[in-house]
């Protein structure tokens, strides 16, 4: 393609040296620049987490951590307290795991979806924990009741 220095005037015919309209001698047209193809999807196909998304997956995260840390405790004692608190561990457990996996899931979304944020990590960080705690209490209850 080319273009007239003169009147602007676009031609296909790169053969033709001269504007058909003004008679301007011809330039050779560069081609527009293209659009960042890679920065286009990562700005507009996915666009980052929302905030209440990402405090969402690491409150739920915290919240189940702490409840199954407290089972943990519980666990620890139930056997010296006839089994009642031992079966609590058991509650503790299947109550809060599901809050730690869910927390530990957005977070990780989210951090796929290229967020950094402290929320995201401290979701995925404690999410992680609670959910090595429940599985450390249910192993401790295992073992104490084949004991009895
Ligand atoms: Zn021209």
């Amino acid at each position: 393609m080319k273009i007239c220095t003169n009147c602007r005037n676009v031609s296909n015919d790169d053969n033709m040296n001269f504007c058909p309209l003004c008679g301007a001698p011809l330039a050779a047209l560069q081609p527009a620049p293209q659009p960042e193809v890679n920065q286009f999807y990562a700005e507009e196909n996915y666009p980052k987490p929302s905030l209440g998304l990402k405090i969402t997956g690491m409150a739920l995260s915290i919240t189940g951590f702490s409840f199954l840390l407290l089972g943990f405790f519980y666990t620890l004692i139930g056997p010296m307290e006839e089994g009642v608190a031992f079966g609590m561990a058991f509650a503790f457990s299947l109550l809060f795991l599901p809050l730690c996996i869910v927390g530990m899931v957005l977070s990780n979304k989210c951090q796929n979806a290229g967020d950094n944020s402290a929320f995201s990590r401290l979701g995925k960080i404690f999410g992680l924990i609670g959910i090595i705690i429940a599985a450390v209490s249910m192993f401790i209850g295992f073992v104490s009741l084949a004991a009895i």
